[in-house]
């Protein structure tokens, strides 16, 4: 089986210096800070594949409590953590039912197909979310011989493409009622699940009452260098720790990395607010741009916006360059759409320059 495309050109690869500047490209770009650093030097270690690592025991245990699960591992990508829950939650030919924009669909280079060799049945929508409605369509799987049975439904909480949107309690309840009468299992992606909590003003495991499972990463809003978790219950335990290993997941040291995981539980959490006023405010600045810039999620609710260049002045792909030359980076996820993400290394500040930039590349 070829499953790499070897001739592939990698755009990271041409990109070898770190970019310095106001960087809204993403909340992972955050560096770990100086009492982050200092919690990680302390750590006491020790061998995490033989259940020896205290650090990363003591993450697992603050996170299992936290979400209201038997367990959680510590992981060292929310992407690892979404294709073990898929494929411990589904058989080969079984369906995953997900948003179309969602990342498990559009940015883990086919990991459910690969890893779990599931069909992926993309639910239609802009903002992320989907309604129990749309899911009743798939409903006739589940009657005959020809149909894979639709084993898995993920949400993403919140919506990374559309908008970093949270779930409405209600909606996700009426979610999880259906899969319940449906017999169908249920994981969310929940990397950005704190930033839904804080403006939901719903616990975390109010969030995620009634699911089998759930990624949470680390490394986004909460600032840490790198890893995430995945939560879940006793009856899937076998299954989870089988595929973390095979997967290249078991660590040693890890306690390094997890002391950072503990710091951000208990110090980096309330501040996703300021993130969420930050966006606030870039949009609000934004409006005065507003025959060149459309934003398509006014307001913003959590710490991303999507906006597109709608310009006659010159093309999308110019303002990313422009913007890039005065240190300001965006994503630009579609050929006109970009993604403006806060996060812990911008500052109120830093907005009002980058509004400054976009002003003078406009003059
Ligand atoms: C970033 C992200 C992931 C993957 O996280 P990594 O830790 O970078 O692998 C998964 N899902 C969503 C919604 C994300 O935003």
């Amino acid at each position: 089986m070829k499953t790499l495309d070897t001739n592939r050109k990698y755009y990271f690869q041409k990109e070898k210096t770190m970019f310095k500047g106001i960087d809204l490209s993403s909340d992972t770009v955050t560096q770990p800070s100086l009492p982050m650093r200092k919690a990680m030097f302390d750590a006491v270690v020790g061998d995490e594949q033989k259940n020896e690592d205290p650090t990363t025991s003591e993450l697992q245990e603050k996170a299992s409590k936290l979400f209201g699960f038997d367990h959680a591992i510590f992981l060292p990508s929310a992407t690892m953590a979404n294709e073990i829950a898929i494929a411990s939650l589904c058989n080969p030919g079984d369906a995953l039912i997900a948003a179309e924009n969602s990342h498990l669909f559009v940015a883990e280079s086919g990991g459910p197909a690969v890893h779990a060799k599931v069909i992926c049945r993309p639910i239609p929508t802009a903002t992320g979310l989907f309604t129990q409605n749309q899911l009743e369509n798939y409903h006739y799987w589940r009657r005959n011989i020809h149909s894979p049975v639709a084993r898995l439904i993920s949400v993403e909480n919140t919506t990374n493409f559309g908008g970093g949107i949270p779930w409405p309690k209600d909606e996700l309840n009426k979610i999880v009622r259906y899969a319940k009468e449906m017999n169908i299992n249920l994981h969310m992606d929940g990397s950005r699940i704190f930033n839904a909590s804080i403006q939901t003003e719903l616990s975390v495991k109010e969030i995620c009452d009634g699911f089998n499972m759930v990624t949470v990463c680390l490394s986004k809003g909460l600032g840490c260098p790198m890893g995430a978790l995945l939560v879940f219950n006793k009856n899937d335990y076998d299954k989870v720790v089988h595929l973390k290993h095979l997967m290249g997941g078991a660590m040693r040291q890890s306690g390094i990395v997890a002391a950072a995981g503990i710091y951000a539980l208990e110090n980096n959490i309330l501040r996703l607010k300021d993130d969420h006023e930050n966006a606030l405010f870039f949009v609000n600045n934004l409006s005065k741009f507003s025959s060149h810039i459309k934003v398509i999620n006014s307001p913003p609710v959590t710490n991303i916006v999507l906006f597109d260049w709608i310009s006659e002045k010159f093309s999308a792909e110019k303002f990313d360059e422009y913007c890039l030359e005065k240190k300001l980076r965006f994503s630009r996820i579609e050929k006109n759409r970009f993604r403006a993400v806060t996060h812990l290394d911008i500052t109120k500040d830093d907005v009002i320059a980058a509004d400054k930039i976009i002003h003078d590349i406009l003059a």
